[in-house]
């Protein structure tokens, strides 16, 4: 592997404090891909350091904006240049097939490019004054140190959602990738070396979440934490963040419902619903896993799902025939048997899936069948809880109210679906669902120019769109008075 396999703290590549590393395997056989340092609290504080630095001297702040910009967009065209490259690495670390990180990598260069666009285009503004002879503006500026942790899921992809902004608005940055998925990071941490990022405004970080995560969160010198991940640690996060009141951006998970009527294009409906569970084997935060079907037309659904899933092919990402590679890792394998189990115990019934494939040739991989539960009721575990990996609960419903109510009963508020062909009924429903997206005849897609975030506890703060270029700006109010005079008051 021609990959620099070190940490990157202050513009210089290193091995952890400690001298010790990970394994990082391949879940499609559980073969040893690398070994990376495995750094700790006392790395993060290094890099905590250097990023209070490169902000504190000012220059980065300072750099004109369209020169910021221009690295950026240099970083997207490095990210083109270099796609095949990224893609391996990404296929190799988290078991996804190639052609779906192809996918992530023209996505993820997306996002530098609308990024680095944005850059130079929010010059503050002029607002009216109540006192004669007097200037009142709105500037933005860049927050400050900001800690950046990622998930294993779509390693790279989340990663640029928070790189991109933090570098264009002038931030300085410490990224902690999943322990289990480094590669494209330090991918792209070359890449942003030779697109001129200076020493100590990009930092790499590569260790466990209790160790690096935990010191990110907790020390003062870190003015901001933007978080993908799971719901316990975002917890965890914004108690530790709470120490200087840290500016907070966390995108926690979701359970998503995706309504179908029985007025929908079935045929669309039932393709639809697929694309959105089981690329990358479900473990996707906005998958559509619970599946909201009207009663008239739930039977047909459910034989047309099943007959579709029962041919997916199964195996390595690099296997141009293959639809769904493994899981992530045996402890995510583990809680997916666990999760389906649950189910079963609380009466769901297996239409189809519902265990480990018997095919001798996925064995060393952690692979899991695509299941689908029937006979779902709310108040079960499979319905409420977020299971990432690739199993969908179908519930059923009569009434248009009955479906949003469905739909919005729920902790998690991320994204949601609508199928129908009434236009109007697919706007009252997208009125009333609580959540931070949401689809009508579609599912899954977003783009760099959409906010993505999430209502209740899927999260705080959107990123992507102009939103998520604000989520890495401090407004300021900046008032001058041309003609002062005395006041008397005192
Ligand atoms: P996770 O919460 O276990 O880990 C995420 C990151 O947090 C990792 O880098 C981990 O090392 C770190 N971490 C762990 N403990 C920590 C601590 N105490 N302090 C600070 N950091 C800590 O999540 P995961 O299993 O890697 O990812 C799956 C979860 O991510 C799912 O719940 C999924 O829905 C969510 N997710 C959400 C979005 C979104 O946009 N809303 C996108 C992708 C994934």
């Amino acid at each position: 592997m021609n990959l620099k396999l070190q940490q990157y703290i202050n513009g210089k590549w290193v091995e952890a404090n400690s001298g010790n590393t990970r394994t990082i395997i391949n879940p499609f056989n559980q073969e040893v891909i690398a070994s990376v340092p495995e750094g700790d609290e006392s790395d993060a504080k290094a890099a905590i350091a250097a990023a209070r630095e490169a902000f504190d001297n000012g220059e980065w702040a300072s750099t004109p904006a369209t020169e910021r910009g221009a690295i950026v967009r240099k970083i997207a065209e490095f990210i083109e240049r270099d796609k095949e490259e990224l893609a391996h690495l990404e296929s190799l670390d988290t078991g996804k097939t190639v052609e779906e990180s192809r996918g992530d990598m023209d996505d993820i260069a997306g996002v530098f490019r609308y990024f680095a666009e944005l850059a130079d285009k929010d010059g503050g503004e002029l607002i009216d004054s109540p006192v004669p002879n007097s200037i009142s503006k709105v500037v933005r500026e860049p927050v400050g140190v900001c800690g950046q942790i990622t998930p294993w899921n779509y390693p790279l992809l989340q990663a640029s959602w928070k790189l991109a902004p933090a570098l264009a608005t002038g931030n300085t940055l410490i990224i902690k990738p999943s322990e289990i998925t480094p590669l494209t990071h330090i991918k792209v941490f070359e890449l942003m070396e030779e697109a001129g990022v200076p020493a100590g405004v990009a930092n790499l970080v590569l260790g466990a979440g209790d160790t690096i995560g935990a010191e990110l969160s907790s020390n003062t010198d870190v003015d901001l934490i933007s978080f993908t991940g799971g719901i316990v640690t975002g917890k965890k996060i914004m108690q530790a963040a709470s120490v200087n009141v840290k500016k907070l951006a966390l995108e926690l998970g979701g359970k998503n419902p995706n309504v179908i009527f029985a007025d929908a294009d079935f045929d669309i409906a039932v393709d639809q619903a697929l694309n959105g569970v089981f690329f990358h084997a479900g473990q996707i935060c906005s998958a559509g896993t619970r599946l909201i079907v009207e009663e008239s037309i739930h039977d047909k659904f459910v034989n047309a799902l099943v007959e579709r899933v029962k041919k997916f092919k199964l195996g390595s990402g690099f296997n141009e025939d293959t639809q769904m590679g493994p899981l992530i890792s045996a402890e995510h394998l583990a809680k997916v048997e666990k999760y389906v189990e649950a189910g079963v115990q609380e009466g769901a019934t297996v239409a189809v899936g519902g265990k480990r494939p018997e095919d001798p040739e996925l064995q060393k991989g952690f692979f899991y069948l695509p299941t689908i539960f029937t006979d779902c009721t709310t108040d079960m575990s499979v319905v409420q809880d977020e299971g990432f990996g690739p199993i969908i609960t179908v519930e059923k419903f009569r009434t248009e109210e009955e479906a949003v109510n469905l739909s919005n009963d729920s902790i998690y508020g991320l994204a949601g679906g609508v199928f129908t062909n009434d236009i109007a009924k697919a706007e009252r429903c997208a009125a009333k669902m609580r959540m931070g997206t949401v689809w009508i005849n579609e599912f899954n897609l977003y783009f760099p120019h959409a906010p993505w975030g999430g209502y209740k506890q899927s999260g705080i703060g959107r990123e992507l769109g102009k939103l998520g270029m604000e989520e890495y700006t401090e407004t300021k109010h900046i008032f001058q008075n041309l003609k002062p005079e005395t006041l008397n008051w005192f």
